[in-house]
């Protein structure tokens, strides 16, 4: 076989066999196919698309690309969740120590800031001396003490996913269902879980935009958890506009730490407590969604959900003292205000542009080998629904690069549509698909 010949025949939209793909991705994981060959075949799928068998084959080769790992002998029940990604989405630093607060395990493998949108990983590496790199044994052993995880792919665990997930990142071939379900599916099996809620992002901020897509994409996550015998909950959440009010990475751990002390906005709870209550009703901790949101306000409120966060974040090497005194973290060369250009109401916000702004502040990567600043972000004072009046600063950003000052002005300002029309805030939740 050769490389540039199943580059052609994805090209031209033909069925790829499973010794194909599997010799496709083997190599690249391997080294023996290059980055750019594996750039060229992922455009080639991203326009071609892949069946749903090319698709399990993609998801079997990934997962198998290095070791799966095992949790049958911890007790109780293991349950993950993964978004597929949207602006300003900080779920998981809140969810991940809210649940294990409940009695549940959560093992995760997160990832980095894939093209518009924020990683995990990245946000947590904000915490100073936040260890993400885990080998499997140190894993299993954190969930068992502790109950919570989150590490990085690596050699060992879904390899394969941890290098195209970088080229994907920054050759514009994430919007692509078969690559977006065999990226998470194959993480997420690799984890050894029995239950998994996944959050499939729709709207205007989500790799695939457009509901009749989102719901297929929903579907097929699902279908491939059912196949590899996982309790699996696909909810449909909107990403109309950014979830919560803060962008950028240590910006976003400031929302969750306030989120944990019972001070978050209330679209980032109500998307929280959703996928939270899913989880611990897959684990039979709860007999109802209403029973599950009840325990989770009860945790945050006692103080039960930020004490588990501290625990988490010394438990995987973070300066602990850094998100209990939030404002001593470094500052950002500059800050810009971003004022309104006329009165009226909030009618959109252009959520992917923003996050590309966001990227191009620092708090993303433009190559692989960039690296991100975490202090660089942005702040949202005002969000569909809202009234503005002209003048009124509606965002406040934050960057190093003195370069990027005068345009990204104008980008947020212009990421928002102001109009005359009243407009209510975009419905949340859209379908639980079980
Ligand atoms: N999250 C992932 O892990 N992979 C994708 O492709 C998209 C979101």
């Amino acid at each position: 076989m050769l490389p540039y010949e199943l580059i052609e025949k994805k090209q031209h939209g033909n069925e790829l066999t499973k010794e194909e793909i599997q010799y496709f991705v083997q190599g690249f994981t391997a080294g023996d196919i290059p980055d750019y060959q594996m750039s060229a075949f992922l455009m080639a799928v991203y326009f071609q698309g892949f069946s749903d068998a090319e698709t399990a084959t993609l998801v079997d080769t990934m997962l198998h690309s290095g070791s799966t790992i095992d949790l049958k002998d911890l007790a109780g029940y293991k349950v993950d969740k993964h978004s597929t990604g949207g602006v300003g989405d900080k779920v998981s630093l809140i969810l991940a120590p809210l649940v294990a607060a409940a009695g549940v395990k959560v093992p995760m493998i997160s990832g980095r800031g894939l093209g518009h949108t924020g990683g995990t990983l990245d946000k947590l590496e904000a915490i100073t001396g936040f260890n993400t790199e885990y080998t499997l044994q140190e894993f299993r052993k954190q969930v068992d003490d502790i109950g919570v995880c989150i590490m990085s792919q690596n050699d060992n665990i879904v390899p394969a996913d941890k290098k195209m997930y970088a080229l994907r990142d920054v050759t514009s071939t994430v919007r692509s269902i078969p690559l977006i379900c065999a990226s998470i599916m194959s993480k997420k099996i690799a984890e050894g879980i029995d239950g998994l809620v996944l959050d499939v992002k729709t709207g205007c901020g989500a790799f695939i935009p457009e509901y009749k897509q989102t719901k297929t994409l929903a579907e097929r996550l699902v279908a491939i958890g059912k196949k590899f015998d996982l309790d699996i909950t696909a909810v449909i959440t909107d990403m109309n506009q950014p979830l919560g009010n803060r962008i950028g990475n240590w910006s976003e751990v400031v929302e969750s730490v306030e989120a944990l002390q019972g001070r978050g906005p209330d679209d980032l709870m109500e998307v929280t407590l959703e996928l939270c209550a899913h989880m611990i009703t897959l684990a039979g901790k709860a007999d109802s969604i209403d029973q599950a949101k009840n325990t989770l306000n009860d945790l945050i409120d006692s103080g039960k959900a930020l004490d588990k966060f501290y625990e988490f974040v010394e438990a995987q090497n973070g300066d602990v003292s850094a998100v209990q005194n939030l404002g001593n973290y470094p500052k950002s060369k500059y800050s810009r205000e971003v004022k309104a250009a006329q009165d009226g109401i909030v009618q959109s916000i252009d959520s992917y542009r923003l996050g590309m702004t966001s990227v191009s502040l620092g708090a993303g990567r433009q190559q692989m080998d960039d690296v991100i600043d975490p202090k660089a972000g942005i702040t949202l004072y005002k969000k569909i629904g809202d009234s503005v009046e002209s003048g009124e600063v509606i965002a406040e950003f934050y960057t190093d690069k003195e370069s990027v000052l005068p345009s990204a002005e104008k980008q947020i300002q212009s990421t928002f549509e102001i109009g005359e029309e009243s407009v209510e805030p975009p419905k949340l939740i859209h379908e639980v698909i079980e």
